[in-house]
């Protein structure tokens, strides 16, 4: 896993017009190069992310974000590999609202089934799998897409190889072996592992469904296309680890755009952890290329890719879309945790991002007053269980004094 894989593309080359491209071609979003959809490639020769087309379409009305949006989708998902996952609801942050001066709606993606947005892209990738009959499925995961994989490749009959990085917590290694598979931990550098799971995957002819597969960011824009339908925004924010999930978030908006159902687009905020933020440090410098981020330090497992394979598509995007990019501590995170709890939803450290990034953003008016802010709470608190506040109360007694502790603490407060 030292492998180092420079990406070799260069950057002066000018992007064809992606609307020209048949929709079940895929094509480099650096390069241009295409490639048959039937292919199971994820990156270019290039090494950077291969997508599809933009879709157009028109909106169906009832039935599922996958019936309702069926033309803007590559694959129907079957009702045998489906567990409902999408048709989050958006959660209006009234106490945050008010304190940060904005309209802040919580998307609360915790409510998928392994508990995390990854579903929606699992479904479609995986759907694409057994649509072209592949029998071998596997994954690199710091947790959040092991569980999901696991959970959809168990319902399809499939086993799967889950590579989860060595210091996963056990709060998801329990959940991924709770599906059954087999899960490797590998120590060395996540950003590697990716590229090395790329070579193992045609190798070993196993359908890697990693963070950038064409098909997952086809299942992530069905969030874009829910925002939209419960009210457009001014800004979305998207925690943002090896960029898929931001890339998916932007092609359903710009999808919309196209087809009429936008006139216009919200601004994107890609939101890192402090400790592991080599998006945002090319963002701040005006570079074009990620250099890898040396010694990741960050509580956010979840996000703290080193050398994310979208990054750079993710810069480009922002610079499309005059998006933000801002990072935040472990502090600001936990913080924000308690304050996303305070509206009724647990979340991850790494999903809490977003909403301390609102509120950083707020202090430096980088977001006017009253703005319309969504923030995506990308997966839940129980997959996380640390660290646990302090400022809660808590005692302990035995049975036989637990009429005297209450009567002391109503003494207390009458006090
Ligand atoms: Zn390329």
């Amino acid at each position: 896993l030292t492998s180092d894989l420079p990406r070799t593309h260069d950057m002066t080359i000018t992007l064809t017009n992606t609307t020209t491209l048949q929709k079940d071609m895929l094509r480099c979003v650096s390069c241009g190069k295409e490639y048959p959809s039937e292919s199971v490639r994820h990156i270019c020769e290039c090494k950077e992310p291969l997508e599809m087309g933009l879709f157009s379409g028109k909106v169906r009305s009832g039935g599922s974000v996958w019936r309702r949006f069926r033309g803007f989708l590559p694959c129907q998902p079957s009702k045998k590999l489906s567990i409902f996952e999408g048709d989050t609801p958006g959660v209006k942050a009234k106490k945050l609202s008010k304190e940060f001066g904005v309209e802040l709606v919580l998307k609360n993606e915790t409510v998928n089934p392994t508990w995390s947005f990854k579903d929606r892209g699992t479904l479609l990738s995986l759907q694409r799998a057994m649509d072209i009959g592949v029998k071998k499925v596997g994954t690199v995961s710091t947790g959040n897409m092991g569980v999901s994989v696991s959970a959809y490749c168990k319902r399809a009959g499939l086993d799967p190889v889950v590579l989860v990085d060595h210091d996963i917590s056990n709060e998801k290694l329990n959940q991924i072996a709770i599906y059954g598979g087999t899960v490797i931990k590998v120590s060395g550098d996540y950003g590697d592992l990716y590229y090395e799971s790329l070579k193992i995957g045609k190798n070993k002819n196993i359908y890697f469904s990693n963070s950038n597969s064409p098909y997952r960011i086809e299942g992530y824009k069905t969030i874009s296309f829910e925002i939209e339908e419960r009210s457009l925004p001014d800004y979305v924010v998207i925690p943002t680890s090896s960029g898929g999930l931001f890339r998916g978030v932007l092609k359903g908006f710009v999808e919309m755009e196209k087809s009429g159902i936008l006139d216009r687009m919200p601004v994107p905020i890609c939101v890192q952890a402090e400790g592991c933020s080599p998006i945002c440090r090319a963002f701040d410098s005006h570079e074009k290329k990620i250099k890898r981020w040396h010694d990741p330090d960050t509580i956010a497992s979840a996000i703290a890719n080193p050398y994310p394979p979208g990054g750079e598509e993710v810069l480009r995007k922002l610079d499309d879309h005059n998006g933000i990019c801002t990072t935040v501590s472990n502090d600001e995170m936990i913080s924000a945790q308690l304050k996303i709890a305070s509206e009724g939803i647990f979340s991850q450290p790494a999903s809490a991002v977003g909403v301390a990034a609102v509120e950083k953003l707020r202090e430096k008016e980088e977001i006017e007053e009253g703005a319309e802010v969504v923030s995506i709470i990308t997966g839940s608190g129980l997959k996380h269980l640390f660290p646990r506040p302090t400022e809660h109360l808590e005692f302990s007694c035995d049975i036989s004094d637990l009429k005297d502790l209450f009567e002391k603490s109503r003494k207390d407060e009458i006090e």
